[in-house]
């Protein structure tokens, strides 16, 4: 696990072994006070944990205060091309704001930012990407390349640094998976501020959710990342179980218990999806379940994987001829016809929490 410096955003610590945050951004006008504060309610429920709008005018900087006030989450401010925005938001009170140093109109409007940001002491996430890139790096790595990137990076912090700024949160956005990894692994190996995860332009629906995976689960995997957004073209209210799947899946944070399914195959013997529906079921809303994480629930279709898998998991549901075998921490609890699976399910998994709860109080 990389080691990285401690960042706080608001209530959200990001970095220094803090949990990995979920972020998403807002696409309702920002100057429509009331639809952001609908969409960052739905965020919220969804489990987001800081959220960013976009701020594209002097309009959407005055709504600022009035959003922030508004809401429990940290804010951040996304400022493109006018330094004065930054200034703006970052008197309105966010908690962080997001710049591309490459588009704000040079060094010295630069400062200005730096200066406010360090007299208000609120973070700026560093956003490098294709456009951050001087044109002679350009000429001297041969375009948009892994290189350009890290040193036009590595470039900016220096630039932070020399004004005395290390509130610092970092991403480096390329246009392609394999290049955002290469990147992130070349900068984490050389600072320690925190990196913040994304394929950026991902993409939507499947296409868009596969980029992520691959992209910042095998940062994730590799100990880099200390927070993350998942974007994807549409409801950015989708993004936000995506990321806790790609959180889980990595064994970082759990959301909900491990469902762990066969596949099916011909020797399936019981309706392995309805099996899969009664779980959800049971584990849908229900704060004991909740509470006794981590938690495995495997369900297989047949005796040939069926009990070894169910035997490891802490509640097991293996398939046979007409019946279904129930596990509780490898032993077996009941064989029951289907058409009582639900029930037996429900009791052994809430007896499992009440024993989980009970050793821990
Ligand atoms: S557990 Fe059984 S039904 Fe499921 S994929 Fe394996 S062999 Fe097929």
């Amino acid at each position: 696990m990389r080691h990285s410096m401690a960042v706080q955003v608001g209530t959200v610590t990001v970095g220094g072994g803090a949990p990995v945050s979920i972020q998403s951004m807002t696409n309702t006008a920002t100057t429509d006070i009331k639809s952001t504060l609908q969409q960052i309610g739905r965020l919220v429920e969804a489990g987001c944990e800081i959220v960013r709008l976009a701020v594209p005018d002097e309009k959407a900087a005055k709504s600022l205060a009035m959003i922030k006030n508004s809401i429990n989450i940290p804010l951040v401010a996304d400022i493109h091309f006018d330094y004065r925005l930054a200034i703006m938001a970052l008197d309105a009170g966010v908690d962080k704001i997001r710049i591309n140093p490459g588009n704000i109109g040079g060094e010295e409007k630069l400062k200005q930012i730096i200066v406010r940001a360090r007299e208000k002491n609120i973070p700026i996430r560093i956003g490098v990407n294709a456009g951050s890139i001087p044109g002679e790096l350009r000429k001297r790595y041969g375009g948009v390349t892994a290189d350009a990137l890290v040193e036009t990076a590595m470039r900016t912090l220096d630039y932070f640094e020399q004004h005395k700024f290390d509130k610092i949160i970092l991403s480096l956005k390329a246009a392609d998976v394999l290049t955002t990894i290469q990147v992130y692994q070349n900068v984490a190996s050389r600072v320690s501020y925190p990196l913040h995860l994304g394929i950026t332009e991902a993409g939507r629906g499947l296409k868009g959710i596969v980029k992520s995976t691959l992209g910042i689960g095998s940062l994730l995997l590799q100990g880099i990342g200390d927070t993350l957004r998942v974007s994807l073209t549409g409801d950015p209210v989708e993004e936000i179980p995506v990321a806790r799947e790609i959180l889980q899946a990595a064994g970082l944070r759990y959301f909900g218990p491990e469902i762990i399914s066969c596949p099916t195959c011909a020797r399936c013997e019981i309706d392995l999806p309805a099996t899969v529906d009664i779980v959800e079921e049971i584990i849908r809303g229900n704060k004991e379940i909740m509470s006794a994480l981590p938690l495995k629930i495997a369900v297989m279709g047949c005796p040939v994987n069926g009990p070894g898998e169910a035997r490891e998991a802490d509640v097991g549901v293996s398939g046979g001829k007409g019946f279904a075998i129930v596990f509780r921490e490898g032993k077996v609890i009941k064989k029951v016809p289907f058409s009582e699976l639900a029930g037996t399910l429900q009791e052994t998994i809430m007896h499992l929490c009440m024993r989980k709860r009970n050793d821990t109080t």
